[in-house]
């Protein structure tokens, strides 16, 4: 799987700003991408039935980004392939008085899927250690001095261990957890920041915060690296996928999310011997109607 050589399972460091934003050699070729693509997504919502039907696993698509990498319009492409029943989408946004009053896996333990079921989370709880991290908002939080005297590489350190701890928790429990990192380009941001700008149906999308945020783009790239390094295991990898090409992104995740659902439990449930008999006898008293 081309998705294979974007991947962090623990063993190797991750170094963001080392790695590929752009699509490479595959730009010569991005027919043959979008026809790939188009097959992944067919897939997806052929082995999506039949994980839906066998509900003994739930899968967990976690996507995380800085701004205008383009987490919304993969969500959206994805969900293409996939039948909404069975599908749910959650956006992390800055945590309400509520949330914050809860343990920072909370609001993510309440988003997960039953089981056969698919929950995309555009941001997560990885924002825990990203945003808080780079702006010291643990710092704001009410929390007993045990927690915060450790000082603040210790504290996040041990949310490291602690999303590692759930995540192990989460597969041994049957749930995948999928971690995709867009990996957008400074140029490619200020790009697409200059369109939400110039494009009035995108003003929306804009706010002048994106411009302190970018500010501390290679802040970010830095923290973002140390996380995935810390929190990328064999069973739970992240993938760093170059995202200043959209339709190469969205190539990577289709195969991605195809992938996950191949390995993940999609038998349809055979009925039992009894049951079986039970269909042939009304469908006998069907036909015999009239
Ligand atoms: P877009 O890319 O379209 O702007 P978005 O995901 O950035 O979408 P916004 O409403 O602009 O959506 O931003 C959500 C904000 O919430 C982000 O800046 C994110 O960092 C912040 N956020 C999410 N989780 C947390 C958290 N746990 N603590 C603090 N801030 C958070
Ligand atoms: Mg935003």
């Amino acid at each position: 799987m081309t998705a294979d050589r974007f991947c962090f399972d623990g063993r190797t460091p991750c170094e963001l700003s080392a790695l590929p934003t752009n699509a490479g050699d595959a730009r010569e070729d991005k027919p043959k991408y979008l026809s790939r693509t188009a097959a992944n997504l067919e897939e997806m919502g052929r082995l999506q039935d039949g994980f839906y039907a066998d509900g003994r696993e739930g899968l967990v698509v976690i996507l995380q980004a800085l701004d205008a990498a383009g987490k919304d319009s993969t969500v959206k492409h994805v969900m293409g392939g996939l039948n909404p029943q069975g599908v749910t989408v959650h956006s992390f946004k800055q945590p309400s008085a509520e949330e914050l009053s809860h343990d920072f896996l909370w609001r993510a333990n309440r988003a997960l899927p039953p089981r056969g079921g698919i929950a995309i989370f555009n941001r997560s709880y990885y924002e825990d250690v990203l945003v808080v991290q780079v702006h010291d908002l643990q710092k704001t939080y009410r929390m007993p001095p045990r927690t915060t005297e450790v000082g603040q590489r210790e504290f996040f350190h041990r949310r490291y261990r602690q999303i590692r701890d759930y995540e192990r928790y989460l597969y041994e429990n049957g749930y995948r957890v999928l971690k995709i990192f867009l990996n957008v380009s400074k140029e490619k941001q200020k790009e697409r920041f200059l369109e939400r700008i110039e494009t009035p149906a995108k003003n929306w999308k804009f706010s002048a915060s994106d411009l302190k945020e970018r500010a501390l783009f290679d802040e970010y790239a830095k923290v973002i690296g140390e996380v995935i390094s810390a929190t990328a295991t064999p069973e739970c990898p992240w993938y760093v996928i170059p995202a200043d090409q959209k339709w190469y992104t969205r190539y990577l995740v289709s195969e991605l999310v195809a992938d996950a659902l191949r390995r993940s439990c999609h038998e349809y449930p055979a009925l039992p011997d009894e049951a079986r008999a039970r269909l042939q006898d009304c469908r006998r008293r069907l036909e015999e109607e009239d």
